[in-house]
């Protein structure tokens, strides 16, 4: 005993003494930043996090020709748009090991960056195929209204009339709220000459929209998605079809207001500068997407660093002036673009100390839950569906497979883990990539990914290996009952939960797009009211995560953003510079 106290007593002296040494190295690296920073910068922009919006960013930064750097934490770029091996004694079996498919990605930043000469290559998905364990299925098609109609008849024909109705009001919808992707939204509130004039010129961008249409868009923004449905579905089979875009990556059940609007964020197909493809499939996996736009940034001149955490954001005399890793490497810049979570990019690299009260309050604030667990699977066949029997490559194996088979079985996995358990029966968005890509595992082998929910929400605090294996089997189970041959087809199986979420991939609390998608973080609010126009309370410094507007999921268009308001300070900046250097005498 007193050998331990002994030793505490020795511990505890060794760590103050490091503990000082550290401050001291602390203040000599501020007093050398200082130094640094006031000579020429080590580069004209940082890029800290190589996600695919970091990438975007620095592409596009180096196109305008800034010398520019991206800081990769992890050994890989990519963030959560990643292609992995998860086993070792496997490893010619790849999972696309996070997200898992494309859609948002606006033909702007596609034709931009040439990314299709960079391997960009999407595979349209097939329909979205749910088989009831009571017996029977549905498949629901993108482009397909004969077939819907054919299907959806089957369980309602109420409800396969209204279908058409129902495709025209949300592409109605989605016309007014695609384009707003691509706006930057404007400090409402402000007094200042050019926030008001940015107000108005989107109130007059939307001024033919009508009653009705605002009126559309009103309930889009403030429903439930399973009171929207009720409006205009009677089946329960049909509701639960369309219901799973309203909660996924969401901290809420379908019955919860601003659900709706989820769903429409993952229906929109147009942001205004082209059509997008439907939901589709990356050869290669998610990480091929961001390898495309890491290769076309490199192309354009820009350094990528991976292995390279960043520890803070240097400051001289309020404004961005560089980083510093966390081995101690400070890199100067005046720009710096960051593409981490908010609570990592402003409260732990920038400093509470040097950002405004508000600012802090709101970030702390910031909601980031979401109980998500994706599960990889390696498969020695396909699921045998008793609704649609054989092993053999089916349409209803190319889309999503759900296992969300109604709108109460949905919401029942909220419940539960809104009271503190794991859903006894878990909902899942599953999907096959390989039924069109055979670069992830071998011929006659099969990929399958399943997007769960949920979790309780603070299992982002600690692992939970074995609750999660339990949740992962049930999770299994459900598919069986449905296809018995599931079980026994599964490989392998790699489960990914919260807290690797947040503590491999920097995604704190586990939420999937850095910051739910609830209405009082939207637009003008993503991060943080003041600051949506991806400029940040520190002059120099950008923001473009996907905390940002139109984030979350694979889109870049918070990338995009943050490069042209960085590029354009820049150019003021130079501007002004050159104005000067002309009326100096
Ligand atoms: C399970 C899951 C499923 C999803 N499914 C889909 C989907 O199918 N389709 C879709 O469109 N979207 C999907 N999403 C959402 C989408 O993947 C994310 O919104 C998007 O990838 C985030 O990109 P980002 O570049 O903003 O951030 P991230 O991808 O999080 O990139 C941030 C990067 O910063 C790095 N980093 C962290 N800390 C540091 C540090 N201190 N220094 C340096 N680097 C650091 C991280 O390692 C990471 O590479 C999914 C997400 C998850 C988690």
């Amino acid at each position: 005993m007193a050998a331990k106290a002994t030793q505490a007593a020795k511990t505890m002296a060794g760590k103050a003494v490091k503990t000082a040494q550290a401050a001291k190295a602390a203040q000599a690296a501020r007093s050398a930043s200082r130094a640094r920073a006031s000579g020429p910068a080590d580069y004209d922009a940082i890029v800290v996090g190589g996600g695919h919006n970091g990438l975007v960013a620095a592409a596009y930064l180096a196109r305008s020709g800034a010398r520019t750097l991206v800081l990769e934490a992890r050994p890989k770029t990519g963030g959560a748009a990643t292609t992995e091996a998860p086993w070792p004694d496997a490893p010619e079996f790849r999972v696309t090991r996070l997200s898992y498919v494309m859609s948002l990605l606006p033909p702007t930043i596609i034709n931009d960056l040439q990314l299709e000469r960079h391997g960009y290559k999407i595979y349209p998905m097939g329909p979205y195929y749910q088989a009831f364990p009571e017996g029977g299925s549905i498949k629901l098609y993108a482009d397909d209204a004969k077939r819907n109609h054919d299907e959806i008849s089957r369980w309602s024909k109420k409800d396969a009339d209204a279908m058409p109705r129902w495709d025209a009001w949300l592409a109605g919808l989605a016309d007014v709220l695609g384009p707003l992707l691509l706006t930057v939204p404007p400090n409402l509130g402000s007094r200042k000459p050019r926030d008001l004039n940015e107000t108005l010129r989107l109130a007059w961008r939307h001024r033919g929209l009508g009653v009705r249409t605002i009126a559309d868009v009103t309930r889009l923004m403030t429903m439930s998605i399973a009171d929207l449905l009720d409006d205009w579905f009677e089946s329960p089979q049909v509701k639960g079809a369309l219901a799973v875009n309203g909660v996924i990556g969401t901290w809420a059940g379908p019955y919860e207001p601003g659900t709706a609007y989820v769903m429409a964020h993952h229906s929109i197909g147009d942001v205004g500068d082209g059509h997008l493809g439907n939901w589709g499939f990356q050869e290669g996996g998610m990480g091929a997407v961001a390898d495309a736009i890491a290769q076309a940034a490199r192309l354009a001149g820009a350094e990528i660093r991976t292995g390279a955490r960043v520890g803070r954001v240097l400051q001289q005399d309020g404004r961005a002036a560089g980083v510093e890793l966390e081995n101690g490497q400070q890199i100067t810049a005046k720009v710096v673009v960051t593409s981490l979570h908010p609570r990592t990019a402003f409260l732990d690299h920038v400093g509470r100390a040097n950002l405004p009260d508000d600012f802090v309050t709101d970030i702390e604030h910031w909601k980031t839950r979401s109980g998500v667990v994706k599960i990889n699977l390696a498969l020695s066949e396909l699921p045998d569906f008793t609704a649609d029997p054989g092993t053999n490559l089916q349409e209803h194996h190319t889309g999503s497979v759900e296992m969300a088979p109604t709108m109460p079985y949905i919401e029942q996995a909220f419940q539960d883990a809104r009271n503190g358990i794991p859903a006894v029966r878990p909902f899942s968005d599953g999907v096959i990539p390989t039924a069109f890509d055979k670069t992830l595992c071998p011929e006659g082998y099969h990929i399958m990914s399943l997007f769960t929910q949920w979790v309780p929400s603070d299992w982002s605090e600690a692992p939970h290996t074995e609750e999660l294996q339990a949740y992962a089997h049930r999770m299994i189970d459900c598919y069986n009952e449905v296809a018995p041959n599931f079980k026994s087809s599964i490989l392998h199986a790699d489960i990914v939960g919260p807290y690797q979420m947040e503590h491999e991939y920097g995604l704190v609390g586990g939420n999937i797009f850095h910051g739910e998608l609830s209405l009082e973080q939207l637009f003008h609010m993503r991060p943080a009211p003041g600051f949506a126009d991806y400029r940040t309370p520190v002059p120099g410094l950008y923001y473009a995560s996907s905390a940002t507007h139109a984030g979350g999921g694979v889109c870049g268009i918070p990338g995009m953003q943050a490069a042209r308001a960085a590029i354009a300070d820049r150019r003021a900046t130079a501007r002004r510079a050159g104005r000067h250097r002309l009326h100096r005498p």
